[in-house]
């Protein structure tokens, strides 16, 4: 497989999964943590490395190293491997992900922002979600009729924080999450909610579905629900554990253990919550984008700008929704007719947020 995100949060598990069923891994691409990249080359003797910086190239102990966007797309292009495993963040992984598509390639997708930003023009057709909710629809479709699909937000750091302190949390706070350990971005994407809201559009794209809903459930044990039109609903419970969407999208079929099943009667019981936007001011769109998924190009752009000044400590948290919900007010208007005006939108949108 190729693997671009190796030493992130969803490469790490997929490195474990090719361990445990011995699957050749011909790429390997990371960013800035060459120390363990280094360790994984010298436990999976990958064939061509990327990283994401020139200056980082020399300190990689491998003869063959790539670097930077040109650098990911290239090794995709000279591997043979069928498989391109999409775990990178943000806005970095739409091209990977479009190159991919254009050679044919399988991919297993963790990378939703690829979705999120460029739906409208990603053919879905060789793409398997890596994200615990949409496996969770894909394991409870059925030949029958579907009313609505919903997935499962966990309310994320600041779920029971007194909303009058929300203004002040610290970046510190925001990424203790709950109940997933999980990369910096999407951990703070769940603290607003944007990743709930980024998971409904990729539902949209991937099973082509209007009714969509998305509620809290505090436990992380049911990911997905699905009413069908007979009036009868069905849930997916499962540990909060990447390794089973992963297994699925990398295998295709899996029969051995790979969690522990849900001991009920250890849970005890599960409490779900609505989505309210006085907490995640982010929802005031949902309804909205959903009829424009388009948008999602536009949200994901002013929402990468404001998360890394939060991580700069220049805006407070919730400026990040505000941020957000402003530029989508002010690009309300974009409507792409091809992939090239996604682009332009999104340096547009980023210059907008950042003057
Ligand atoms: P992490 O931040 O943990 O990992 C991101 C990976 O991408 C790292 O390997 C990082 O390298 C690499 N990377 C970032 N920028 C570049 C770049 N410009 N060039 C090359 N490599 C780069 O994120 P996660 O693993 O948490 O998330 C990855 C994707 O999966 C996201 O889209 C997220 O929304 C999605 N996802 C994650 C889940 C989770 O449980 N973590 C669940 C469902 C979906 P380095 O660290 O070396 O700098």
């Amino acid at each position: 497989m190729i693997l671009l995100g190796s030493t992130g949060s969803i490469g790490v598990n997929a490195l474990k999964i090719a361990q445990r069923f011995n699957l050749d891994v011909e790429v390997l691409v990371a960013g800035n943590s060459i120390a363990l990249l280094n360790e994984q080359i010298k436990a999976f003797s990958p064939k061509i490395v990327v990283v994401a910086n020139k200056a980082s190239v020399k300190e990689v102990h491998h003869p063959h190293v790539l670097y930077g966007e040109e650098g990911i797309l290239e090794a995709i292009h000279s591997s043979c491997s069928e498989l391109v495993v999409n775990a990178l963040v943000g806005y970095a992984g739409l091209k990977p992900t479009l190159e991919s598509i254009k050679l044919g390639k399988r991919i297993a997708l963790a990378n939703k922002e690829s979705l999120v930003v460029g739906g409208k023009f990603v053919d879905t057709a060789n793409i398997t979600p890596i994200d615990s909710e949409h496996f969770g629809l894909w394991y409870l479709l059925q030949d029958k009729m579907i009313d609505k699909m919903t997935v499962t937000a966990s309310g994320g750091s600041f779920r029971d924080t007194p909303l009058e302190q929300l203004s002040n949390v610290s970046v510190e706070q925001a990424l203790n999450h709950p109940n997933w350990s999980m990369g910096k971005k999407i951990t703070i994407d769940s603290a607003t909610m944007t990743n709930k809201l980024f998971e409904l559009l990729e539902a949209k794209w991937l099973f082509n579905i209007d009714r969509l809903d998305a509620i809290i459930e505090t436990k992380s044990i049911i990911h997905a629900l699905i009413d069908f039109h007979d009036g009868s609903s069905t849930a997916h419970l499962a540990h909060a554990d990447m390794k089973l969407p992963i297994s699925y999208a990398i295998l295709g079929k899996v029969e051995e253990q790979i969690l522990t099943p849900v001991d009920l009667t250890a849970i005890g019981s599960l409490e779900f919550r609505k989505i309210e936007q006085d907490r995640y001011p982010i929802w005031e769109i949902k309804d909205d984008i959903l009829k424009n998924p388009h948008l999602g190009a536009v949200v994901n752009a002013a929402n990468e700008v404001a998360i890394a000044q939060f991580f700069d400590k220049k805006i407070s948290f919730l400026d990040i929704s505000k941020i957000t919900v402003d530029a989508y007010k002010k690009f309300y208007d974009f409507n792409p007719r091809s992939i090239e005006d996604v682009f332009m939108i999104d340096h547009e949108v980023r210059a907008f947020v950042m003057k």
